[in-house]
């Protein structure tokens, strides 16, 4: 083929050139993990941008994270050998989202400085929403009901067309009406608004789409398996223009459906684009025969999945090394010490992953990794940005923005302590809604007409001097003046630096921010809080630093490492209980591990604990392992009697799967059951009802009960339901 020594095609096999050179029209390729698609995505950017004539500026590519745009933005320019990639629209759907809407803000009634909320500050509105609602919070959770908001939105569900078929929906309804009206109040979108605000203003807004349909001709995607529905319309309506629509995707990968993620996005864009080219790449450049073989293994036993080929050359292979350990303390230290062998034979730090279920269970390996002295860094948990220094930080900058954020307001109002409580600040919120405005214009509006006398009141008084201070220098300093001049004006360096160690960790948290800000020195205040509101778990990862990763399955994604241990699989964590009583939660447990095997190059760990969490209050419930780990066949394994640095004998292994029934493992006699058969119930929110069975499915109790008003049967899990017997009578 002439191609083939084209420099941009040469480092490229067969099928993943057949992809990079494909027509200009929709093409789709699926593919398994390590085979190349974002390889094959980045070197389609480069190919149509040097050979196809294509103007960068008409180029949007959409990557799952920030941290994966700037690496394929950082390739490219490599590749292409200039900065000609600058003008092209390369990020997360929500970074490019925001950015249209701030372009587009006037059409949504949002002024452009428009706030992006972020989870603490969704919560307070929700929170707020139902309190005026008059709702009891244990029972209409605010957590909960901004997860039914969530969820509508990813699928462009508007209170309207919310379906309502109990009462708790329509407790969502009127909570996600005023939870709208709480953040256009105070001028501020959720992530998921700026997902479904932008479909919106694609599928109804005629001239608008035209406009982004010739501006964004060629729209290519990584990751399309987990793309949601608002995500899929705001692609459909770009690319129906131009039809080119360029995406990769593994269905097999597909893990964020509990955030709306929606794999039947691949048959959409089959229906909606009929002449799309598909390429299948069937070679694996990341892991040896081994590893691919025991995660090849795993995923086989998905239902309903369309099996595909997959090969490496890297025949052979370290085998797959699974450990048992005794509780989750032990498991770290294994874990911590098999990489510390592997370091003295020549390993980096930065070769080794460590991936979980869940964050709490970093607690127990960062413990043992700061015992062995070796350095690590933490993806997620306690963010950068999530820190309450930092946030107060970035509260004030929000409030110099937009006074009109009474989130922020609320936030910033008395930090450093002013003496301002809660009573004082009912007497702005009560002026507010007297005048049907903002807490800070009620404030202003107290200010002038001199009732503030009281000594918290002339503490508002002297607050609201500083805001509008800042208000007028927001347009005239850089971000970094504006943070030195809020510092020194609220004094927040003798607040946060107590004298404490802690203090002197905060201190150098908000140091750090103001590093952050100088550097980006050119940024608007509005786009660096933009920034820093689109920031991902994920992103945080400085890349130069040699250290072992500690981070989750989900964050998993897309990455990769020489040395991979999968810790705690177990029942309960691996699939996780709230994922097994669904057998399509279970398959996407499944493919959770399937993405975390997938990560090794080299060598892959899988452990688990007998006992987890027994020193806590857990109890000391045997943990059986993960229901995953027997379908690993046994030529990848490394043998049980290989593992001789384990001093107790496993008191009861996987390998011994044959010989021994689970309930066997864990025989300790079953409570009785707490509901029988025709007793009555009250369920939070089906209300009444009467139980048609009860019985054990593994260790816990499942419940079929009949409610009325038209609910029907559910099935639900003693344990976790909001549910109490009635009194017979
Ligand atoms: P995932 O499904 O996990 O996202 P992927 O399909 O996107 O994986 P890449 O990350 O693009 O796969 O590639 C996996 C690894 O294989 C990378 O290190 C990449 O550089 C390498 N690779 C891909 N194609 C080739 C090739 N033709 N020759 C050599 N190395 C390759
Ligand atoms: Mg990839």
């Amino acid at each position: 083929m002439e191609y083939e020594n084209h420099p941009l095609l040469r480092v490229l096999n067969a099928q993943q050139r057949a992809a990079v050179t494909a027509s200009l029209g929709p093409a789709l390729v699926i593919a398994g993990p390590g085979s190349g698609k974002t390889r094959v995505l980045t070197h389609r950017i480069a190919w149509m941008l040097s050979e196809l004539d294509v103007a960068p500026w008409h180029v949007l590519a959409v990557t799952f994270t920030n941290k994966a745009a700037r690496e394929m933005r950082h390739r490219l320019d490599r590749m292409l050998g200039d900065t000609s990639t600058r003008p092209m629209t390369l990020g997360t759907f929500h970074a490019t989202c925001a950015r249209i809407l701030r372009r587009e803000a006037e059409v949504l009634g949002l002024s452009p400085n428009y706030l992006i909320f972020d989870t603490d500050d969704q919560l307070t509105v929700m929170k707020q929403v139902v309190a005026d609602m008059g709702l009891d919070d244990k029972r209409y959770r605010p957590r909960s009901l901004l997860n039914a908001v969530s969820s509508a939105k990813n699928e462009l569900l508007t209170p309207e067309h919310y379906p309502v078929r109990t009462y708790y929906d329509e407790i969502v309804v009127r909570a996600y009406v005023s939870y709208q009206e709480g953040l256009r109040k105070n001028d501020g979108l959720d992530f998921d608004d700026l997902l479904m605000e932008t479909a919106r203003l694609l599928q109804t807004d005629e001239a608008l789409r035209d406009r982004y349909r010739d501006r964004f001709r060629y729209v290519l995607v990584d990751e399309f398996q987990d793309t949601n529905i608002a995500q899929y319309v705001i692609l459909k309506q770009l690319a129906l223009g131009h039809r080119s629509l360029y995406v990769v995707a593994d269905e097999d990968q597909s893990i964020y459906s509990w955030r709306g993620a929606d794999c039947r996005n691949i048959t959409r864009l089959r229906e909606d684009f009929p002449e799309v080219h598909e390429f299948l790449l069937e070679e694996n450049y990341r892991s040896t025969q081994v590893i691919l073989d025991g995660a090849q293994a795993i995923i086989a036993q998905n239902p309903d999945r369309t099996s595909k080929y997959l090969f490496t050359t890297k025949s052979g292979g370290y085998p797959v090394v699974l450990h048992e350990a005794y509780d989750e303390q032990e498991e770290a230290d294994y874990i911590v010490l098999e990489t510390q062998r592997l370091l003295r034979t020549g390993y980096k730090q930065s070769d080794v992953a460590v991936m979980y279920r869940t964050n709490a269970q970093s607690r127990a390996l960062e413990e043992s990794f700061i015992r062995h002295n070796i350095p690590y860094r933490l993806i997620g948990a306690t963010r950068f940005y999530s820190r309450k220094e930092i946030k107060d930080v970035l509260g004030f900058l929000r409030f110099m923005l937009n006074p009109d954020d009474d989130v922020s307001f609320m936030r910033v109002v008395n930090v450093p302590p002013r003496g301002i409580g809660a009573g004082t600040v009912g007497k702005v919120a009560a002026e507010a809604q007297r005048l049907g405005t903002s807490l800070y214009r009620g404030l202003v509006s107290l200010v002038r007409s001199g009732t503030l006398r009281s000594r918290a009141e002339r503490a508002l008084t002297s607050f609201a001097a500083l805001v509008h201070q800042w208000t007028v220098l927001r347009d005239e300093l850089s971000v970094a003046r504006l943070i030195d001049r809020v510092l020194a004006d609220i004094n927040f360096e003798s607040y946060v630096r107590d004298g404490s160690d802690k203090g002197e960790s905060r201190w150098e948290n908000v140091m750090a921010l103001r590093a952050v800000v100088a550097e980006a020195s050119t940024v608007s205040l509005v786009d660096f809080l933009t920034d820093v509101a689109l920031v991902a778990d994920v992103d945080e990862l400085a890349d130069e630093v040699d250290a072992v990763t500690l981070l989750t399955l989900h964050g998993a994604k897309g990455l990769e490492y020489r040395v991979v241990f999968l810790a705690g699989l177990e029942e309960g964590l691996l699939p996780h209980s709230r994922s097994v009583d669904s057998p399509s939660e279970v398959a996407e447990e499944r493919r959770l591990l399937y993405v975390g095997m997938t990560r090794a190059e080299e060598r892959l760990y899988l452990t688990y604990a007998f006992r987890r969490g027994w020193r806590g209050y857990r109890g000391s419930e045997p943990s059986a392992p993960s229901r995953f780990l027997k379908d690993l066949p046994a030529e990848v394994l490394k043998q049980p009697e290989d593992r001789q640095h384990r001093g107790a004998k496993p008191s009861w292994s996987v390998t011994s799967w044959g010989t021994q029934s689970r309930d066997q493992r864990t025989a300790e006699p079953l409570p009785e059951l707490r509901f029988k058969t025709g007793q009555r119930v009250k369920h939070t929110y089906y209300g009444e009802g009467m139980v048609l069975e009860s019985e054990y499915e593994g260790r816990q109790e499942m419940v079929t009960v009949v409610f009325g008003n038209g609910i029907g049967v559910k099935k639900l899990l003693s344990h976790m339901a909001p549910m109490e017997p009635l009194p017979q009578h």
